[in-house]
């Protein structure tokens, strides 16, 4: 069984991750070591290799592997990064980041998110680089600060000040920007205390909610 998750993930990571353009090797490799199938609901295991987002429970999902693997590129890993990542889900993101940087910090606003997540994370991969944290991710996490990369997981309105606020200098945070429906994928480097700001093209994200984000849903407005 594992075997075969294993050649499918050899067969995602040619066709979706590398012909589509991705050239960072350690990215490509984090992709290749990561069990997907874990991550994803029992049901849609079947699915896991394929280019899609796919459900996680909760009305959540987990990213599509490309849009997973073109914002890990863009957080410009060396290994020795301290990562602030708002929106586990799944925990996906999570342990490809783990891959790659020094340690992650990931915090998830839905409670059952949080402990699947955990309990994959920390128990069955067994990841010690990984602090998962439930809360709302908008207002970062002061006691940890500054990271190194940021990345927003879920549609931000706005970048929360906060999360540019707890960014290291020379340090790069990628954001999904926009309404409910397209967003534009945001790359903020900080230099001198200054923000530059880069669009890199469309993406669709579940909308981020909490006190600098979104609003709960109440019959369909945010
Ligand atoms: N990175 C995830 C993965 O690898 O599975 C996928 C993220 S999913 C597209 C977006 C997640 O962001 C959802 O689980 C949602 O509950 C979470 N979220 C939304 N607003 C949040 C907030 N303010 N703080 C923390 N998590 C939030």
């Amino acid at each position: 069984m594992n075997g075969r998750f294993e050649s499918e993930r050899k067969k995602m990571v040619e066709e979706h991750i590398i012909r589509r353009g991705i050239t960072d090797e350690k990215v490509i490799e984090a992709i290749l070591k990561v069990p997907r199938e874990l991550f994803v609901e029992e049901a849609f295991q079947e699915k896991a290799y394929g280019d899609h987002s796919l459900p996680i429970g909760c009305g959540q999902t987990v990213s599509q592997p490309f849009m997973v693997a073109l914002m890990t590129q863009y957080l410009k890993l060396s290994g020795t990064e301290r990562v602030l990542e708002i929106g586990t889900g799944s925990g996906y993101q999570a342990a490809v980041l783990a891959e790659l940087a020094q340690k992650v910090y990931t915090i998830e606003r839905v409670k059952t998110l949080f402990e699947k997540a955990q309990k994959i994370l920390s128990e069955k991969l067994r990841y010690k680089n990984i602090v998962t944290v439930f809360g709302d991710g908008t207002l970062g996490l002061a006691n940890f600060a500054p990271f190194d990369r940021i990345i927003v997981t879920a549609a931000a309105p706005e970048t929360p000040k906060i999360l540019t606020d707890q960014l290291a200098n020379n340090g790069i945070l990628v954001v999904p920007k926009g309404d409910k429906f397209l967003q534009t994928l945001t790359i903020i480097t900080k230099r001198d205390g200054e923000l530059l700001i880069q669009d890199a093209g469309g993406c669709v994200f579940v909308p981020l909610i909490g006190k600098y984000g979104w609003r709960e849903e109440v019959n369909g407005n945010r």
